[in-house]
């Protein structure tokens, strides 16, 4: 169990075959509250011999066939308990999450409610039938599919939302008979940590969900190119899904990745000015700009383009910027340094472009919390597509707003993007949003809403925001391998 210092400093172990143990370099890592700049916890800096006794802990598990060989009813059941215990302890893992990332404590408590539910649909799914007889024309032979668990899944996540994320690929990994290794972000390692002892305390068996913390090198590098892993669920930036990518391919794991959006809002002149607003406020400032489906691009048609802008930088400035733990807090921070320091160059980027400031631009003061890392909710106008703030992800509070005249040029410049994670689409005209939504090449299309998820809902990228998609009944296929019997009758 973790030890605390006279500083109040908590440092945790790896959690390897459902025990906190030291790592065998001993080196450890900091882990920062971004709203008080000061260190809470350590966690293990996990070397390459780390990863391969938390791989051999889920090798095993996974070779033994006690857990694949679980009934699907009786994984059902452990997932269900697992969902019982996170709401019994939503309060701790929502506040170890801000403390980690600086988000809304309302947002985490919000996220840590769900949880339960993504379980309970990955406990229904897992028992049902998923295999299929096929006609041939061979005679006498029958022919059928078995879906079969793929291994050992390496579950590689990012610190916006770390525990749901996480929870995207655990729900399907379990529930097909996988066992996982979660490498959460360095910025956001300690929730992981406990998650994995609800799930040991849940009843999960040893060596069946095991957690390394450290960096992206070796700790994930290392998992990437481990031929133990069999699978390599990732969340996060797309140049390091690329890299993972063409790691993985030398082993040929499998893998999905779900990766980062530039993602356009479009505002057309016949949209309830009022609901768009709210809804392109809530896609671009909503977890201070640090999610992958942040609306960063919004996109309005001439005729409402100036009250757009006005009202958005109103909305922006109106904003209460504070401290995580207020409720009545509407932005929290950003969540490392580095981040920070990215987010403010982006300003200077547009600026340097020509764009047009007119909300925001530059750090937000907090009182009590002076060195926290807050930003003013910015917005720039007058931003042409092929400037860098409309190409590139800055993953922080920075709204691009762009000029649109017609349906064509609103699509023509929404898909003139690398990336394809989401899009928003804001009209009162229903053929046109059906119409306008078969044109993206997005993943995600909101229409007259933004920012939703669920758990019943397929979510991935198209182009370079990802490959594969989690949530969803899909999502079991991509955890299991089909096999497929042959039989001389
Ligand atoms: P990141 O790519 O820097 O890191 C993500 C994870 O990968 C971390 O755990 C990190 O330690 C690890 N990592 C880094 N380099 C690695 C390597 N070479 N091999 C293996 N693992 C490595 O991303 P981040 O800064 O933590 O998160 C922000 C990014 O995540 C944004 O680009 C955002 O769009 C993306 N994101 C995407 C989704 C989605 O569902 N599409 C959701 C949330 C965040």
């Amino acid at each position: 169990s973790p030890d605390t210092s006279a500083e109040g400093v908590t440092r945790y172990g790896l959690f390897i075959g459902n025990q906190q143990i030291a790592p065998i370099d001993g080196e450890y890592l900091d882990v920062v509250n971004p709203a008080t700049g000061r260190v809470w916890a350590q966690v293990p800096d996990a070397s390459a011999k780390d990863v391969d006794a938390a791989v051999d802990s889920a090798r095993r598990a996974f070779d033994d066939g006690d857990w694949p060989a679980w009934r699907a009813a009786d994984r059902a059941k452990f997932l269900i308990r697992f969902g019982e215990a996170i709401a019994d302890n939503a309060e701790e893992i929502a506040q170890l999450q801000v403390n980690e990332n600086g988000k809304l404590i309302r947002e985490m408590a919000g996220q840590a409610k769900l949880m339960p539910e993504y379980f309970n649909y990955y406990a229904g799914l897992a028992q049902m039938p998923t295999g299929s007889t096929n006609p041939l024309h061979v005679r006498q032979m029958i022919n059928y599919t078995v879906r079969e668990p793929l291994g050992v899944v390496a579950a590689i996540t990012p610190w916006n939302s770390p525990l749901l994320l996480l929870v995207w690929k655990l729900g399907p990994a379990l529930a097909a008979g996988n066992t996982v290794i979660a490498k959460p972000s360095e910025v956001t390692p300690v929730s992981a940590i406990r998650f994995a002892e609800l799930a040991a305390e849940a009843g999960l068996p040893p060596g069946v969900f095991n957690v390394v913390t450290g960096l992206g090198h070796p700790s994930g590098t290392t998992l990437t190119g481990h031929p133990g892993v069999d699978k390599i669920a990732f969340t996060g930036s797309t140049a390091t899904g690329q890299a993972i990518a063409s790691q993985a391919g030398k082993t040929l794991k499998r893998v999905s990745l779900e990766l980062g959006g530039k993602s356009p809002n479009i505002v057309f002149d016949d949209a309830d000015l009022d609901s768009a607003l709210n809804g392109l406020v809530a896609g671009i400032f909503g977890a201070s700009g640090q999610t992958c489906m942040a609306g960063s691009r919004i996109l309005a048609q001439d005729s409402v383009y100036d009250r757009v802008a006005e009202e958005l930088a109103r909305r922006a400035e109106a904003i209460r910027v504070g401290d995580p733990q207020d409720p009545a807090s509407e932005m929290g921070t950003i969540a490392s340094r580095a981040q920070y320091d990215k987010v403010l160059s982006y300003i200077d980027v547009a600026k340097d472009d020509g764009a047009r400031l007119v909300a925001g631009g530059g750090p937000a003061r907090v009182e009590g919390l002076p060195d926290g890392l807050f930003l003013r909710p910015t917005v720039f106008a007058d931003v042409t597509n092929e400037m860098r703030i409309a190409q590139e992800e800055v993953f922080g509070p920075i709204a691009a707003l762009i000029r649109f005249t017609d349906e064509d040029e609103a699509v023509r410049i929404a898909n003139d993007t690398q990336f394809g994670l989401a899009a928003g689409v804001w009209t009162g005209n229903v053929q046109r949003a059906h119409r306008v939504a078969g044109r993206l090449r997005a993943g995600t299309v909101w229409i007259n809403n933004y920012r939703k998820t669920s758990y019943a809902a397929p979510f991935g990228g198209y182009k370079q925001s990802g490959l594969g998609r989690e949530n969803g009944a899909d999502a079991l296929r991509e955890y299991t391998e089909e096999k497929s019997v042959w039989v001389d009758t």
